[in-house]
């Protein structure tokens, strides 16, 4: 077993999750929201801070707390902070750093979410916002002004696959006094630790391969003690159910991560020599043109690669529609093999251009299938192209 995986699963089942309590195997989910004081005084010390209890379950849930202790461990960090979505997690990240006039720096093809809040809500608090490529340091550099108070990473990004030098830019970020995150749902924490490097928060949408079941939408960001402690408490937690699912979906991450990856590394192989396939994007590929960046930055490589059909929309169509086994979707991460063409926004063929899109890209989630499924499914469509 690679020492990543080993890493991982020895985490995952090391820390004690509540498993104390009769014995259980599985810890038990509190769905209780207030909890009971023996008596007075124990209320005003535990206000005071001099008793640690739980009290009311927005604030502090042991199953929630079980699950945070997981994910600080995974990523090498002190402390952790779940969330109702990955959408949540950005957006108290995005609250934490930002002031009155702030500068932030990002990505241009960062997930849609994170352009949402900073084009139509931030402005009315004068925060602006410059997006770069990324690709290359001097990006950010020239875009760097007295105000810059954020750098906001997503490296890889979720179609393109473009990578951000980590290291590099936390250099740059901290000779000017300038705060680091990152978006690491892509790479999860067995694939890449940003705290390593020395960013200040790492953000995971939950809903993707953390919960890896397609049976939850969840978010977390992870960090000192300090900075965690110091989070808004905007009140969009993690119910104790999802935290429950997490910490199930948790007990597998290493498996899973795994299998993603040998399928997609397979998936995206043979997509290569196609010739119906123009490109194929996915950082594990030699011909990846930042293939030594991820191999010095990247553990290892998630699932979530994209395509591009050598064809027109009505093409794209008909691979879609072909397609047997993979189901047709939005979302990735979980265990089985979802798919989604650029083209299905439905704008015009100059629009989807002009964001940046080939007509005839396409995303695939390679799930845990039997390879051999995956690969018959992928080759009878593209017959169709
Ligand atoms: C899905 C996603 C998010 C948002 O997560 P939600 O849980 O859906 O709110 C953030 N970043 C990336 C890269 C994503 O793919």
């Amino acid at each position: 077993m690679r020492e990543v995986f080993r890493r991982v699963q020895e985490i995952v089942t090391g820390i004690d999750d509540n498993t104390d309590i009769y014995g259980a195997v599985v810890p038990p989910t509190f769905e209780n929201t207030i909890y009971r004081y023996p008596d007075f005084d124990t209320v005003v010390e535990t206000t005071k801070g001099h008793v640690a209890r739980y009290g009311y379950s927005k604030n502090a849930n042991p199953t929630t707390d079980a699950l945070e202790k997981k994910l600080a461990a995974l990523e090498n960090g002190e402390a952790a902070r779940c969330f109702s979505s990955g959408t949540a997690a950005i957006y108290t990240v995005l609250l934490s750093v930002l002031k009155q006039g702030s500068h932030v720096i990002t990505v241009n093809n960062v997930y849609g979410r994170v352009v949402d809040f900073l084009r139509n809500w931030f402005p009315q608090f004068g925060v602006e916002t410059t997006y770069v490529a990324g690709t290359s340091l001097a990006d950010f550099e020239a875009a760097i002004r007295p105000n810059t108070a954020l750098i906001y990473l997503e490296s890889p990004t979720s179609w393109h696959f473009e990578l951000q030098d980590i290291r590099a830019v936390v250099k740059l970020a901290a000779s000017r006094g300038i705060k680091v995150a990152i978006d690491n749902t892509w790479a999860t924490p067995v694939f890449q630790n940003p705290l390593d490097y020395g960013v200040d928060a790492v953000i995971h949408s939950a809903s993707k391969y953390l919960g890896g079941h397609s049976d939850l939408v969840g978010g977390a960001v992870i960090g000192s003690r300090a900075y965690i402690a110091g989070l808004p408490q905007l009140g969009a937690v993690l119910s104790p159910y999802e935290a429950s699912k997490m910490l199930k979906g948790l007990r597998t991450l290493a498996l899973r991560m795994e299998r993603h990856e040998s399928n997609a590394m397979a998936v995206a192989a043979m997509l290569e020599n196609e010739p119906k396939v123009r490109a194929v994007r996915y950082p594990g590929l030699r011909s990846f043109d930042q293939h030594e960046l991820a191999a010095v930055q990247l553990h290892g490589c998630s699932g979530l690669l994209s395509f591009t059909l050598d064809t027109d929309p009505a093409g794209v169509r008909r691979y879609i529609d072909a397609l047997r086994h993979i189901s047709i979707g939005g979302s990735w991460g979980g265990f089985e093999s979802v798919t989604y063409a650029a083209a299905m926004s439905g704008d015009p063929e100059e629009d989807i251009v002009k964001r940046g899109f080939a007509v005839g890209q396409i995303r695939l989630s390679v799930g845990l299938e039997p390879l051999d499924t995956l690969l018959e499914d992928i080759r009878g469509a593209l017959q169709r192209v």
